[in-house]
């Protein structure tokens, strides 16, 4: 038996260790137990290595994070020498520590408009939670307790605490547990590929956008404090929006007085080009930002939430109503390490020009997949830069996926694994978003293999009698 003195070597060792007594992240419990772990042990630029030494494209960037590549040694190093220097201190109150307040600085330069206020927390579903209770909090302060309720939608996905659990609208996670749902609701997603055969994509953007405004109706604006929305849902199925979605949501936003909280946890540090998509890519200033992810380049666990001075100006200072302790935050807010691998990390997104490099290959990654909609197997390829996916389709289905749809996704990424390209298999979809780093070379064999994958899965489906 491995002990901690005799760490587990083999694969068979670790997976059967970690077996035992780990439990992952969306686990199938029914299968956990007895089916083979994937045990990746090392990683270098946009490739990672399985501890059997086999190397595979690795076309999720670990989760969407790991976006300038792995094995950066400039943040191993400013990891190090920051853990040398101060490992810790507490943020709590008036304490702080310089790479904290200097990350904070160069967050409030990065985002758009007067958000200049950041809460630092360790994960996603924190800087989410913390957007929320600070929202609730805000409208507690300013004397308008009923604005409670929350607007999020079907699909989305904003984390694993229990209030953004229950933000989040994925269907197929919801299982046995139990979610909040006294104040959140949820509206219909932005899925072009999926809407009503024959209605265009201008009448389909606002048939949303009506949806959002009669669900405001029946809530009644005087109960509603927000909004939340990704700017492209990621985990959801890389569900891009129609033209003028997300400026006609803020509109109507603003016209009943609900915030607007912009979940890049995805989409920030360079995936869509930019280090924030809200400006450039949507044409919005929202009124708080979360991220996480790429700010560290999944270096060291961390997120943010970015606020609006606007906001944090009227219940702050002179503004304070009584007794205004902002009871929200976490040990590691604003951890020194995390925040010097954080600076390190936008150093080099800036130094390197990878957003410049993104803005450069990210189009030419959509054309290359959008080469894989010969396929009959293939009925969509979609995506913004280097977050796209493939959406399988041989059900014929216009409007949602089948079973035999899922079936033939599984069967393309199966073959991807063998033939070295880690991409993420969800529902009737293959998920890509590959770290930033790759280059057209890099995309070319990732592309290449997606095909030969798929001829492979069609001929597999087709002797099973599915096509
Ligand atoms: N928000 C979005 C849009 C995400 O995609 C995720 C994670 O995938 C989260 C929030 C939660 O982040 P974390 O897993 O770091 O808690």
């Amino acid at each position: 038996k491995a002990t901690a003195a005799h760490p587990a070597v083999t694969t068979e060792q670790i997976s059967e260790t970690d077996k035992r007594h780990t439990i992952h992240p969306w686990a199938d419990l029914a299968t956990a137990p007895t089916t083979g772990d994937l045990v990746i042990s090392k990683g270098e630029g946009y490739h990672v290595y399985d501890s059997d030494g086999k190397r595979y494209i690795d076309g999720i960037a670990g989760m969407w994070c790991v976006n300038i590549g792995y094995g950066n040694v400039e943040i191993a190093e400013a990891i190090a020498k920051q853990a040398q220097k101060l490992a810790y201190y507490t943020p709590f109150g008036a304490m702080t520590n310089p790479l904290s307040a200097e990350l904070a600085r160069v967050l409030a330069e990065l985002t758009p408009g007067d958000l200049n206020r950041v809460q630092f927390t360790t994960s996603g579903s924190g800087a989410v939670d913390s957007a929320i209770r600070f929202v609730h909090f805000y409208f507690n302060a300013i004397g308008k307790p009923e604005k409670k309720h929350i607007i999020s939608r079907l699909e989305s996905y904003h984390g694993s605490s229990y209030l953004t659990a229950s933000l989040s609208g994925k269907q197929v996670d919801r299982t046995y547990f139990h979610y909040m749902d006294d104040i959140i609701h949820h509206i219909s997603c932005p899925n072009p590929y999926r809407r009503e055969p024959g209605l265009s994509l201008e009448a389909y953007c606002q048939q949303l956008l009506g949806e959002f405004e009669d669900k405001i109706n029946e809530i009644g604006a005087d109960n509603i404090a927000c909004f939340i929305a990704e700017p492209i849902m990621g985990s959801g199925g890389v569900l891009v929006p129609p033209t003028g979605y997300h400026k006609g949501m803020k509109a109507l936003c603003e016209k009943y007085d609900i915030l607007y909280i912009l979940d890049e946890v995805v989409t920030g540090f360079g995936r869509l080009g930019h280090f924030f998509s809200a400006e450039p890519v949507w044409e919005i200033i929202p009124d708080l930002i979360t991220c996480a992810k790429g700010i560290t380049s999944g270096y060291q666990p961390m997120g943010a939430v970015i606020i609006s001075d606007r906001l944090f100006d009227r219940i702050s200072g002179d503004n304070a109503p009584e007794a205004a302790y902002f009871t929200n935050g976490y040990t590691y807010s604003g951890h020194p390490i995390t925040c010097a691998a954080a600076l390190k990390n936008i150093e080099i997104i800036q130094r390197d020009n990878i957003c410049e490099h993104v803005r450069e290959v990210g189009p030419y990654f959509i054309e290359r997949l959008k080469t894989l909609e010969k396929y009959d197997i293939v009925g969509e390829t979609r995506g913004n830069h280097l977050m796209a996916c493939v959406e399988c389709n041989i059900s014929g289905n216009p409007v949602a996926a089948e079973d035999k749809d899922i079936t033939a996704a599984r069967t393309v990424d199966k073959f991807c694994d063998e033939a070295g390209l880690i991409v993420r298999p969800y529902e009737a979809l293959l998920i890509l978003s590959p770290p930033l780093v790759i280059d057209k070379e890099g995309i070319d064999q990732l592309v290449s293999i997606l095909a030969q994958s798929i001829e492979q899965a069609t001929e597999e489906l087709k002797a099973k009698g599915l096509i």
